[in-house]
């Protein structure tokens, strides 16, 4: 699904993404967890194209989005396919749950109203948010805010979902409920998961892939049995321990 090369990327002298190489499966939950400052949600915002890499190149089903330091026509046709969630303000304060739905896709797929809506209904149905269609997200939980979040990405029907730590702002078992339709997306919907959390319980029980990056490379990309168990990485052992 996704296939990154030799992805590298400086803020002035400093090298955020050294050289990264990293792919997705259809359908795959990968979790990137690492150091505050290792470069994770770099690499997920160049992945949805609100950062341009310096160099290296970036592949979307098969096709090249990304190269020569410049995104490539093929980059309009799979935009869409990518949905991107952040820990926080990622609703419209002033405008309802459904209003915030509909915005891109009757602007970006042309979508009338009234079909926009129905698919509204169908999205915040998959994430269970049907009686919120006209709330407002103060009216929301932490949540349910996440989970209206997650419901705005469906509208595009996206396949692949990149979630940068957005449940680091919840309690557990809230924060498990919104990690839960995530799962659920996976296995109804095949939509691919990168997800960049501390939520450890999580990465052993729900990820395909446990990438672990540290200062800038990606030092570990393994399944999260081998990643807990069985690696002898010195910096992820660290890690781990830290937040357990
Ligand atoms: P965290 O766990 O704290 O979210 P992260 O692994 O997501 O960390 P990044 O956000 O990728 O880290 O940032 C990596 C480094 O790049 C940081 O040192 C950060 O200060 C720097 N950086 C990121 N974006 C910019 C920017 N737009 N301008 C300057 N420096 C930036
Ligand atoms: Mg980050």
């Amino acid at each position: 699904l996704v296939s990154a090369r030799g992805l590298q990327k400086s803020f002035g002298d400093r090298q955020v993404m050294k050289n990264v190489d990293f792919d997705m499966l259809v359908g795959d939950i990968t979790v990137i967890i690492g150091k505050s400052g290792s470069g994770k949600s770099t690499l997920l915002r160049a992945l949805a194209g609100l950062t341009e890499p310096d160099d290296g190149r970036i592949m979307f089903d098969g096709e090249v989005v990304f190269e020569d330091q410049k995104r490539t026509p093929m980059w309009q046709e799979v935009d869409s396919y990518i949905g991107m969630i952040f820990q926080s303000y990622t609703l419209w304060p002033h405008m309802d749950v459904a209003k915030n739905l509909v915005l891109a896709p009757m602007k970006k797929l042309g979508l009338g109203k009234d079909e926009a809506m129905e698919r509204a209904k169908k999205s915040l149905a998959e994430v269970g948010m049907s009686q919120h269609l006209h709330s407002r997200p103060a009216q929301l939980s932490g949540g349910e805010r996440q989970r209206a979040a997650i419901a705005r990405a469906l509208m595009m029907s996206p396949k692949l979902l990149l979630c940068d730590e957005i449940t680091s702002a919840l309690d557990p078992p809230v924060a498990a409920e919104v990690l839960g339709v995530l799962r659920r997306l996976k296995e109804e919907e095949g939509i691919a998961v990168a997800l960049v959390t501390h939520d450890m319980a999580f990465a052993s029980k729900a990820a395909d892939r446990l990438v672990f990056f540290h200062e800038g490379e990606i030092a570990v990309n393994t399944t999260p049995d081998e990643a807990f168990n069985r690696s002898d990485n010195p910096e992820l052992k660290k890690f781990v321990d830290a937040v357990r």
